[in-house]
């Protein structure tokens, strides 16, 4: 069901069967593994979402799970079209087919499959439909995380998908040569097979080419999309590319997950807020009215001390519930800089050990995020925060003014407990590289302040919030590339700043690995002998300035709530009904 509205949508889920449930004549010679080893082997392939691939058997599973799921969905539209129809010739004009990511890119030769070998389509009428069909939402910048597969690979699984690819390959680059005559390196870049070492299909290129639009999720994030990964596509087919940027929807983010501010929120201005997010404008006006700003600080403690209680209940640590809780939850990711994150936390416990009377404001640092399986430098971050919070949580010296949590098993029901207690959302990713987020419309929308880099939806949320009511710190994505040009020496902000030179010879000198001082030697070696790729470095300085400033405004707890009220009364825009919105108008044409 959508909210408050008569419609319900199909959610399909597949799962895999095995035709036969076991060899009956292996089971009576007794040999019991070997009888169900068939059905095992062909019901893995929906065992787990997102099989690691990091091995060849891996890579088969992964591939023979995106085609499953993928061919049992065209199947059941074109059945159910069919019934309805009688025909699917009007298949345009009632079917969309959005492409999330490349994972589903499949779906573009198997329709044509489809369509051809068994509705007996001419090649041209199918690749026509097909055109009307198919949309895409590019989700990442990340070369390295652009999905290829092997023409080997894909030739053994999928011999059929592989001949249409090639095909359609030939039908497009065929048109640009007719746009570009004697342009080879322009056919090179653009052809769906990339031929430079061994032969992959590019799926995100497969995917641009199958789509009548392709969108990103901010506007930063469209802009480099044209400007970097999809430069050559944007010259050849400049009207594809839009951009959507992201939105959260407000029943689970809000009125969900933060009871004490939703009944707040429907006292001051009606309940109307949950179908129409910029109604929370009105909320502006009360950032001068002493009471609702009293009202709004128990509001945040209410949550915290919930949150406090799942910590003493889960994790058995005491934390202050008046204590600044601030977090960074998401995927554990290089860029997303958790490793930056903990670096200033050794900073300022360094600093704490050092300045012992000063008045430090008390903090709980939470951290919670899973790594992909075959990540290795992420589960070492997760690792040394884990190592991190075990020295400085039992260091009397610093009188509970500073805490490490890391909270395991993240999870969307764990954001939603964690999100609405947050004083500070950590948004630090290097600029540049996310492409959106979600999490820190979340945050903002429960009234959180955010510490980011003008990064993805970050600089839209600043455009709406103002930035007074932010902490913008670290170089821009412009500033970032020049730095990747130019020629980055990390080592040299090392060796000249003695605190940053502390903190990294921490890693390394078994501070916090004092049965194994080498842990952390990769996570060192990486900053400042192998370039350090996400410039952790070069934005460090500006991130403990902007933390100082937090700690500043935190004194004042009047004021932080008046900032904190201008995040919520400005989110409006950010909601996900706005997005969908968007996409009806500017995609589907619905
Ligand atoms: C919102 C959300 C995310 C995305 O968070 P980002 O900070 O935007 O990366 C990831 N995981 C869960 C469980 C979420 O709720």
């Amino acid at each position: 069901m959508g909210y408050g509205c008569d419609a319900t949508n199909t959610l399909r889920l597949w799962s895999a069967h095995a035709t036969n449930e076991m060899n009956i004549n292996k089971f009576n010679q007794g040999e019991y593994s070997a009888a169900v080893e068939d059905k095992n082997f062909s019901e893995n392939v929906s065992r787990v979402l997102y099989p690691n691939d990091s091995t060849e058997s891996g890579k088969i599973l992964r591939l023979g799970q995106e085609y499953f799921l993928v061919s049992a969905t065209l199947q059941n539209i074109l059945d159910v079209h069919s019934r309805v129809h009688g025909t699917l010739t009007n298949l345009a004009e009632k079917v969309a087919i959005h492409l999330n990511d490349t994972h589903p890119v499949l779906a573009i030769p198997e329709l044509m499959r489809l369509l051809i070998d068994e509705h007996e389509y001419a090649w041209e009428a199918a690749w026509q439909l097909c055109g009307k069909i198919f949309s895409y939402t590019n989700h990442t910048l990340m070369s390295e995380a652009l999905e290829r597969w092997s023409v080997d690979l894909l030739g053994r699984l999928l011999p059929r998908h592989l001949q249409i690819i090639f095909e359609i390959n030939e039908h497009f680059l065929n048109q640009i040569k007719q746009r570009y005559p004697n342009n080879s390196e322009l056919l090179t870049r653009l052809s769906l097979i990339d031929e430079s070492h061994g032969r992959y299909v590019r799926m995100a290129w497969l995917a641009v080419v199958g789509s009548y639009k392709v969108n990103g999720v901010s506007q930063l994030h469209s802009e480099l999309m044209i400007q970097e990964i999809f430069a050559d596509f944007a010259k050849v087919l400049p009207e594809r590319f839009c951009n959507i940027t992201n939105g959260i929807t407000p029943r689970r983010w809000l009125a969900l997950c933060n009871k004490p501010l939703a009944s707040l929120i429907d006292e001051t201005i009606g309940t109307g807020w949950r179908e129409d997010l910029t109604r929370l404008s009105q909320l502006q006006q009360r950032t001068d009215f002493p009471l609702f700003i009293e009202r709004l600080k128990t509001c945040k403690l209410e949550n915290k001390v919930a949150l406090a209680d799942y910590i003493a209940q889960n994790l058995n640590m005491i934390v202050n519930p008046h204590a600044l809780f601030d977090v960074q939850i998401k995927r554990i990711h290089e860029y997303k800089r958790q490793l930056l994150n903990i670096l200033q936390v050794i900073g300022r416990y360094n600093l704490m050990l050092q300045y012992p009377e000063k008045n430090w404001v008390s903090r709980v640092v939470i951290f919670s995020g899973k790594a992909a399986s075959s990540y290795v430098n992420a589960k070492m971050i997760i690792r040394l925060i884990n190592d991190v919070a075990q020295v400085i949580n039992h260091d009397a010296r610093l009188k509970n003014r500073l805490k490490v949590i890391f909270i395991p098993n993240y999870s969307v029901s764990l954001a939603q407990l964690i999100i609405p207690a947050t004083d500070l959302s950590e948004q630090i990713s290097l600029a540049g590289t996310e492409a959106s987020g979600t999490g820190n419309m979340k945050f903002a929308l429960n009234g959180a302040l955010t510490i980011g880099t003008l990064d993805g939806a970050n600089i839209e949320i600043r455009e709406h919030v103002g930035k007074e009511n932010m902490f913008i710190f670290g170089h821009t994505a412009e500033e970032v590339e020049a730095l990747r040009s130019k020629g980055y020496d990390p080592r040299k902000i090392y060796e000249e700043h003695e605190d940053l030179h502390q903190v990294l010879n921490s890693l390394v000198s078994g501070v916090f690995s004092p049965d194994d001082p080498n842990r952390y030697y990769p996570l060192y070696d990486s900053l400042i002998n192998f370039g350090d790729y996400y410039q952790l470095l070069a934005d460090y300085h500006a991130y403990v300035q902007a933390q100082d400033a937090v700690d500043k405004l935190y004194q004042d707890p009047n004021l932080w709530a008046q900032k904190a009220l201008c995040n919520i009364a400005n989110m409006g825009y950010f909601s996900s009904d706005r997005t969908i919105g968007e996409y009806m108008e500017k995609i589907w044409g619905i």
